[in-house]
């Protein structure tokens, strides 16, 4: 079997519940139970990789503070995984398969040694789900096809607040990435 991973970007409950900081509401609540099934496929044998944004209380610093209120801050229930994802990630993080990464931009490489934990596991398939489909998978996606990965997505698997941003993000990942753009 070849070696692919998972990678799950951003399911807290900042981003997903309807009391949400920065909520995607029912579009990213739609996505839950496929998420789920994807990792319940993946768990036994393959990589999976939860990446989840970090931010800071005030971080005046930080470039998202001029665009968005104070979302996913250090050790607030509002970062933790939401929902079904959460729970199932409780039961499965200690194993060695299971991975969960901060980052601190919409990139999931950016700044975080995702890269390097996928080369050494020899992996270059990798299936990217989540939210925002135009903010977070769009940057991640752009990373991981200028790194050379095969991507897939699967249109059940993402969600955003834009729909507009959703469609068009799924033409991009489809006709200027190469990924796999599947139901
Ligand atoms: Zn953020």
């Amino acid at each position: 079997m070849s070696n692919k991973a998972l990678i799950i970007v951003d399911y807290s409950f900042d981003f997903i519940d309807d009391s949400g900081k920065l909520t995607c509401g029912k579009p990213g609540q739609e996505i839950e139970t496929f998420i789920t099934q994807r990792i319940k496929n993946y768990h036994n044998q393959q990589e999976i990789f939860f990446l989840m944004d970090l931010h800071y209380e005030n971080d005046k610093f930080h470039p998202e503070s001029k665009l968005f209120p104070n979302h996913n801050i250090h050790q607030t229930p509002g970062r933790e995984l939401y929902g079904e994802v959460g729970r199932l990630y409780n039961s499965i993080k200690d194993q060695m398969n299971v991975h969960y990464l901060d980052k601190t931009r919409y990139d999931s490489f950016y700044g975080t040694p995702l890269d390097s934990l996928l080369r050494e596991r020899q992996i270059n398939d990798i299936e990217i789900v989540g939210v925002c489909t135009d903010i977070c998978i769009l940057h991640t996606a752009v990373s991981a096809y200028n790194l050379g990965y095969n991507i897939t997505i699967p249109i059940r698997g993402v969600a955003s607040f834009n729909q507009d941003g959703h469609q068009w993000a799924l033409s991009h990942f489809k006709n200027s990435l190469g990924a796999k753009v599947e139901d």
